[in-house]
């Protein structure tokens, strides 16, 4: 009896041995797929605070570590959380207003009137909230905005949990939230400092493109972003439309030369779009640093144009991906339908299967898109010292069996519906399926009332 209690102690030490530390989640028995080398079989993360601690086999990790929270991952993937490094999240209330026209008719008729009439403080919180509803079921962790009241957008975000690199729209017309340039100028200087040093909001100025913003007033953007050390978000070269009225403005220039020519680009601009770059524009951006948001839906959507991924890449541009809004141009903020999107682009494009693989596609949606917002040392891949954006995507589906690659499971079968679990800054946001940082039938019903007020609006 002694002899087999004493077999019994030594079997369970060998178990949980007493040497592992207990941190607050360890995650085991999936795919971890970590961007920053092979993908782990049977592997496990372990999270202690809002970093990860642990990367590695299953059975190793499970000897230096016991989780508080255990997830099993037996036949899932565990990725970075997604970052969908250009969005517009309030429009998700104009979600499909008007869809399949051209785009000056989308904007004069639809979209500029909606806003004007209904885009409140009220509307963007709203707004973000359906967006991080579905941002939070499809495993999207971080995400880059550029629209109006973003210090609401940033309050929004944080309360669900969500990382973001928050842009405040400037403009040369009266917006939603500052009728002139000094009140925006103005907005934004009191919004930098309250948001700045925050661990999920990243305050950011956001020009809205060189065709919408004088020459004058984008100098003064440039100057104000170095003084304030923020970000700039832009669109850049969309469509063909934008390459006619910039050279219209600058004496022939295109979108990106003329952006260099007033010392606007550098490290810490982040360019939407790139559709119509030229190659020596594409020499340009790697030169210069910045960093290139491919978007392919909107711009199969908008019809804009097919964007030069590849020379981009070749070039060294770190290239992220995004969904772009929501209304008239995607429709949804799904980073998983977005990157099948962005591969079979660039394949049907080049006549070249090979264009663009499952793996690299699944680089701009994490750590491409990470180093695209300069938050590659803190996000983007499954490393120790990072920290925990981690995202469980299972494959027990119709859908997505049997597996014989993982990547190309997520890619090319799975869609955002095949998040079961999404981790931000080591807080569980999503737990099987099931929202807990947002209400989400309130979000939806809100979603539901703004539609009537904005048809109303438009006299429809
Ligand atoms: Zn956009």
């Amino acid at each position: 009896m002694r002899r087999f209690l004493l077999i019994c102690v030594a079997a369970s030490a060998l178990a949980r041995p007493s040497f592992a530390r207990e941190v607050d989640i360890v995650i085991t028995g999936g795919t971890v797929i970590t961007m920053a080398g092979p993908a782990i079989e049977n592997g496990a993360v372990a999270i202690e605070g809002h970093n990860i601690v642990g990367v590695g086999k299953a059975a190793d990790i499970a000897k230096k570590f016991t989780g508080k929270t255990t997830i099993n991952a037996r036949g899932m993937a565990v990725v970075p959380g997604f970052v969908n490094a250009h969005t517009h999240v309030p429009m998700t209330l104009f979600r499909g207003i008007a869809d399949d026209r051209d785009l000056m008719d989308w904007l004069n008729n639809y979209i500029f009137p909606a806003e004007a009439k209904n885009v409140t403080r009220e509307f963007v919180k709203w707004g973000t909230r359906l967006a991080a509803a579905e941002m939070i079921r499809s495993g999207t962790t971080t995400f880059a905005d550029m629209y109006y009241f973003e210090s609401d957008i940033a309050r929004e975000t944080k309360a669900a949990g969500l990382r973001a690199v928050v842009g405040e729209t400037l403009i040369d017309f009266p917006a939603p939230d500052n009728k002139t340039w000094d009140d925006a100028v103005a907005y934004i200087r009191k919004f930098v400092k309250e948001w700045k040093g925050d661990r999920l909001i990243t305050p950011a100025l956001a020009p809205h493109a060189p065709f919408t913003v004088s020459r004058e007033h984008l100098q003064q953007v440039r100057k104000l972003a170095t003084e304030l050390g923020a970000p700039i978000l832009i669109h850049v070269s969309e469509t063909k439309d934008e390459l006619r009225q910039v050279a219209q403005r600058s004496g022939g220039m295109t979108p990106g030369t003329y952006l260099d020519s007033l010392g606007f680009l550098g490290d810490d601009v982040v360019a939407a779009h790139g559709v119509w770059l030229t190659p020596d524009e594409i020499q340009m951006f790697a030169a210069r640093k910045v960093g290139v948001v491919h978007c392919p839906e909107s711009n199969m959507m908008l019809a804009s144009g097919i964007a030069p991924i590849i020379q981009l890449q070749r070039a060294g541009v770190d290239i992220g991906l995004g969904t772009d809004g929501p209304a008239g141009s995607n429709n949804n903020l799904d980073m998983v339908e977005e990157m099948a999107s962005a591969a079979r682009l660039q394949k049907v494009s080049r006549m070249d299967p090979k264009a663009l693989s499952a793996h690299e596609v699944l680089e701009f949606a994490t750590i491409g898109g990470a180093r695209a917002l300069n938050l590659a040392d803190k996000i983007g891949s499954l490393e120790v010292g990072k920290r925990a954006d981690v995202v469980i995507v299972d494959f027990d589906q119709a859908k997505t069996e049997p597996v014989y690659s993982a990547e190309s499971a997520i890619v090319y079968a799975a869609s955002g519906n095949s998040v079961t679990t999404t981790i931000c800054d080591g807080k569980i946001l999503m737990r099987d399926r099931r929202v807990l940082t947002v209400d989400v039938p309130a979000a939806i019903e809100k979603a539901k009332e703004y539609r009537a007020r904005v048809m109303k609006s438009l006299g429809k």
